[in-house]
């Protein structure tokens, strides 16, 4: 049987390592992405290479920049046609009141957060309607959903891919692509290493399962979704510790 491919945007660490790895343990080819912190990536296909039954590649680029994206994929339909399932990870935050946030910094987020599941999403489709089946699943925040105070571009943009989520999905149901996002809540990852220790308390306190998630439990959950049946579309799955 062919080997099932999967792309993982910003793979070098937290939720998107622990996809790369939940996909690889199950003997996908792993197309592993970041933009910057290459090292980390690396790290990650040692990890890979290291546990035996999977494969990967390297495909670092900027997936909030069009043409960087038309590279990465170019790349990996000369490696295999396409893919089986599109993990949109990558992402930053940004907090901040709104009115401090400079032209750059928007753009920033919106083209890094939500363009890039625009890019890849465009780029991923042709194959996987060639092939009537396929999976793409985003990762987003409760915050897309409920709005949080001093992260209003992070919110929208988390919202933006939520309305693309439901969109794509009833565009692509008649080909037999699934579309899902999973709407995260507070997860241990670097992402929240902006917050002190105290803040950390004081919010995993706030979380009703009284504490943050792991991203091997965003692992799972993707896993999931990449095996849901297929009647499952169009959705946004909250996985948050029951904190909406
Ligand atoms: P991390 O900061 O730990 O990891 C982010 C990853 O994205 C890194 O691999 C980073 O690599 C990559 N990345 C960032 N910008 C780009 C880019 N332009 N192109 C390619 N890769 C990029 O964050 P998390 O693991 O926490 O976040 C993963 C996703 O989960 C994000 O979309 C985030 O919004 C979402 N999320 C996280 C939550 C949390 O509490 N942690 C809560 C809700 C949602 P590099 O540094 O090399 O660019």
């Amino acid at each position: 049987m062919k080997q099932k491919t999967v792309l993982v945007t910003g793979a070098s660490r937290g939720i998107g390592r622990a996809c790369a790895l939940r996909f690889a343990a199950e003997g996908y080819h792993v197309f592993l992405n970041c933009r910057s912190s290459l090292e980390e990536l690396q790290g990650v296909k040692r990890e890979i290479e290291a546990a035996g039954n999977a494969s990967c590649t390297l495909v670092p680029g900027d997936v909030g920049c069009p043409e960087e994206v038309e590279t990465i994929f170019s790349r990996i339909q000369s490696c295999c046609g396409g893919l089986d399932v599109l993990i949109n990870n990558a992402g930053i935050s940004w907090m901040g009141l709104l009115t401090d946030m400079t032209d750059e910094d928007w753009t920033r987020v919106i083209q890094t957060n939500l363009s890039s599941v625009f890019y890849c999403c465009r780029a991923a489709i042709p194959h996987m309607v060639h092939e009537k089946r396929g999976r793409i699943i985003s990762i987003t925040s409760m915050w897309g959903t409920a709005g949080a105070s001093c992260e209003a571009a992070y919110s929208a943009s988390k919202a933006g891919v939520h309305g693309l989520t439901r969109a794509l999905a009833k565009e692509l149901a008649p080909s037999g692509i699934q579309v899902n996002a999973l709407a995260c809540g507070v997860i241990d990852t670097r992402m929240n290493d902006v917050l002190t220790e105290e803040d950390k308390k004081v919010l995993a306190e706030e979380v009703p399962a009284g504490r943050f998630g792991t991203p091997e439990e965003v692992a799972e959950s993707v896993w999931f979704l990449a095996n849901a049946p297929s009647y499952l579309t169009g959705q946004i799955i909250g996985i948050d510790g029951g904190f909406l």
